[in-house]
């Protein structure tokens, strides 16, 4: 296998050369990369040698069938370069439907979700929060109390940040020198993002455009730092590169299965490592104080919240149907506004989202969905297995169909 890893890793590179957006962190030999920018490999020769390098895939040894990582290894690697191949098709101009995209990038496809789900949520949000006028406008007044005063974000994130590790280091040993920073940005189609740098440590940027809530502190601080994005990618550079010598995971290419797993684990591991009620505390009890809102409150708008929650489903729904061309974006804005209950300047924000993520979006929700499952599945609910299970995948190359 390591004769197909050192090759793919270029691949991505070279495919990197012709879409700003595709490679999402590197940390192998930096001549790579001066050699895949001085060369510029056209689509059609990406395409030639991905094709090559999935019909050499060796077959494994009966050795390596009793190493469980091996196995994932090999099915990974096989399923990486298919999704390169389909990303070098798009880049060629080839139309996917938003499905066939999801399917040929990550692994997946997103159920559907009808009308009448996002009904039936948004009832059962109207009773929380009684009164007149448009639900999304006393959603949106609602909310209003819960945004956190500008000054103290960088406070807030700085102890979220600080709970997440400690919850995290208590179940898995880290590096001693594993770190990252924080920098505020704006004029971002995300809201957060994790840019892994190798070496340990992440450079984590917080999109500022818009105002941010409390229950962001949270999500943000285990979504891109611990137990998220960057103890995944810690733990697979310290078990899969440095330990066992394969090439491959010192590239992540962003339009790849390997980011299902990535946002999905990064999604559950909020709840892993701040379980039901134990969220609930830590905010009322240290971030509402911290950022002068009313900590009373902080039950409602946790009941508020998860209701609000189940309707990420509409982001697949909007982006399903306006990148299909069903709809137009000021269709598509609309439509989140109402079953998304997002501002009309977020949903906007969101369709931008769209456009440069395109079937990305799935990777949050379903691969929440899928990850929580697989855990459940294996470790049932106890905190302590659930932890185990959580680290076991972080740290081995499993493809989403791996999870079902
Ligand atoms: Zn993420």
């Amino acid at each position: 296998m390591d004769g197909i890893a050192e090759p793919y890793v270029k691949l991505v590179l070279a495919v990197g050369q012709h879409d700003a957006d595709y490679v999402d962190a590197f940390y192998g030999p930096p001549e790579w990369k001066t050699e895949a920018e001085r060369r510029t490999m056209p689509l059609a020769d990406v395409q030639a040698e991905a094709s090559r390098l999935v019909a050499d895939i060796p077959d494994l040894s009966a050795a390596d069938r009793v190493d469980e990582l091996a196995v994932l290894r090999r099915d990974f690697l096989k399923r990486q370069l298919e999704a390169v191949l389909a990303r070098v098709r798009m880049l060629q101009g080839a139309k996917l439907s938003f499905d066939e995209e999801s399917q040929a990038l990550y692994d997946a496809v997103a159920p559907t979700h009808p009308e009448s789900y996002f009904a039936d949520t948004l009832e059962a949000i109207d009773r929380e929060l009684p009164g007149p006028g448009p639900l999304a406008e006393r959603y949106e007044a609602f909310r209003q109390r819960f945004v956190i005063p500008p000054d103290r974000l960088s406070a807030l994130f700085d102890r979220a940040i600080a709970e997440g590790r400690r919850r995290t280091l208590q179940h898995v040993a880290l590096p001693p020198d594993e770190h990252f920073t924080v920098e505020y940005v704006k004029n971002k189609p995300w809201s957060g993002y994790n840019w892994y740098q190798g070496g340990y440590r992440s450079l984590i940027q917080v999109n500022t455009d818009l105002p941010i809530y409390i229950d962001r502190a949270v999500d943000l601080a285990c979504h891109e730092g611990y137990p998220g994005h960057h103890v995944y990618n810690v733990l697979l550079e310290r078990h899969l590169v440095e330990e066992r010598g394969w090439t491959e995971f010192t590239i992540y290419p962003l339009f790849s299965p390997q980011s299902l797993i990535a946002e999905g684990t990064a999604n559950f591991g909020i709840d892993v490592a701040l379980p039901g009620d134990e969220r609930l505390a830590f905010e009322r009890d240290v971030l509402f104080p911290l950022a002068g809102l009313d900590p009373s409150q902080a039950g409602r708008y946790a009941s508020v919240r998860s209701l609000v929650d189940r309707l990420s489903y509409a982001g697949n729904e909007a982006a399903r149907r306006y990148l299909n061309g069903d709809i137009d974006r000021a269709a598509a804005a609309a439509w989140l506004t109402k079953n998304a209950m997002s501002s009309p300047k977020a949903s906007e924000q969101r369709t931008r989202f769209f456009d440069t993520y395109r079937s990305y979006v799935i990777n949050y929700n379903l691969g929440k969905d899928l990850v929580r499952r697989y855990i459940e599945t294996k470790a049932g609910s106890a905190p302590e297995r659930r932890w185990e299970e959580f680290v076991r995948l972080l740290a081995s190359p499993r493809l989403p169909s791996g999870l079902r």
